[in-house]
């Protein structure tokens, strides 16, 4: 546990977090949506910073980014926990740790200089903050990637997109590359499957394609949920119009999985139909994945 950045306090011992867009307002003693970060008599602390659940070397395709330093691999690691709380998420026992502060408390505490050491010592010339929602391990995430530029490594996160504007400043110079999942494009469907909304995510990918970091788009797609033509359209006409139709994107299909394991996993027909629609809005990087 160490002390968190970016929060305020909102008076009557009660502390505003300003880490992602669910601003939550967290009471004495109590912790944010994501679990995590916990109001201990007024001061705020990262219950989850250096403790490390999940580390091993990937291609750099698997995270994926399919343009970014190609045919590399990428030094990746996660720590426990996330701000979505997405009913088809396919690292639930790592990413939704309610219940589970036992288990955040008894993993280890990596420092960041180990990461860095591990990266190097298994020539991996980059790190990938992912598997969970780096956003809520952001202290340690920020920590290990200032070593990281020092040793010359490439940082790069797997997020949902939902971080807020004073991490996001703290963020740019030390992040060289992110995919972001653009999950729908229908606010609904974020609250109902995901206890997230849309606006805040668009509005970040736009940001980040601003700020010049590589940036690749990822949507998982889910029968009878996001495949409709509509949607795939309004997605890749995003991408298109308002990233630039070099913007890879990259569709793939799920698998049922926790709190959806009831589901049907996407045809293969499905994905290739996703490609010629995003073809069709004139993006000219669209990449199958998971078939
Ligand atoms: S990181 Fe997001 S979900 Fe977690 S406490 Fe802060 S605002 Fe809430």
């Amino acid at each position: 546990m160490k002390p968190a950045r970016f929060y305020k306090s909102a008076g009557q011992s009660r502390i505003r977090c300003c880490l992602c867009h669910h601003n939550c307002l967290v009471g004495p003693n109590q912790v944010g949506f994501c679990q995590v970060r916990k109001n201990i008599d007024g001061g705020f602390y990262s219950l989850n910073y250096g403790k490390v659940i999940a580390q091993q070397i990937d291609p750099i395709e698997k995270k994926p980014l399919s343009f970014f330093m190609p045919g590399t691999k990428t030094y990746s690691l996660a720590c426990w926990g996330c701000n979505f709380r997405c009913r088809y998420c396919q690292n639930a026992t790592i990413a939704q740790v309610r219940s589970r502060q036992a288990l955040i408390d008894n993993t280890p505490e990596t420092p960041p200089a180990a990461v860095v050491q591990a990266a190097l010592a298994n020539d991996c010339p980059s790190i990938s903050y992912t598997y969970t929602e780096p956003t809520v391990f952001a202290e340690f995430a920020l920590a290990t990637m200032a070593l990281a530029k020092q040793a010359k490594l490439k940082n790069i996160w797997v997020s949902n997109g939902y971080l807020a504007a004073d991490l996001l400043i703290k963020l740019e110079p030390l992040l060289d590359a992110i995919n972001v999942d653009l999950k729908f494009f229908n606010d609904n469907s974020y609250q109902k499957f995901c206890g997230a909304r849309l606006q805040p995510v668009l509005d970040n990918i736009i940001k980040l394609k601003q700020s010049g970091v590589h940036l690749e788009i990822t949507t998982l797609i889910i029968p009878n949920i996001n495949d409709s033509p509509t949607e795939l359209k309004q997605i890749a006409h995003f991408i298109s119009d308002r990233l630039g139709s070099n913007t890879p994107w990259h569709i793939s299909a799920f698998y049922p999985a926790h709190l959806m394991s009831d589901f049907k996993p996407t045809p293969a027909a499905t994905i290739f139909a996703a490609r010629e629609i995003g073809q069709s809005c004139g993006l000219t990087k669209v990449v199958p994945g998971n078939i």
